[in-house]
């Protein structure tokens, strides 16, 4: 068990390990409301599943984020972008 439940569990070589992988983070998903049609793809596509329905809206937790930038890909509308750390 992890001492911070938070952790991320993932299988890491022979073993099962907790991993923060928004550790690895060199950039973050930014995501516009305007122009999100909430299709849902983002979450569904997600590997940290970082991507929450709250209300209707999708909305990115980045507590797991690695930034990979999948959700941008997928998105039918351009509605996220992806930032450099940094530069919230
Ligand atoms: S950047 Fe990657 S990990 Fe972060 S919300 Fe998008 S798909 Fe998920
Ligand atoms: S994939 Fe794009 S349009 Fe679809 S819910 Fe996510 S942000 Fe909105």
């Amino acid at each position: 068990m992890s001492e911070n439940e938070k952790d991320y569990a993932g299988p890491v070589g022979e073993g099962l390990y907790s991993v923060n992988t928004g550790d690895w983070r060199t950039q973050f998903p930014n995501l516009d409301q305007q122009l999100c049609i909430r299709c849902g793809n983002c979450l569904i596509y997600c590997p940290t599943n970082s991507v929450r329905r709250v209300d209707g809206r999708f909305e990115i937790d980045l507590s797991f984020c690695k930034g990979c930038a999948i959700c941008a890909e997928e998105c039918p509308k351009d509605a996220i972008t992806m930032k450099k750390e940094g530069k919230r």
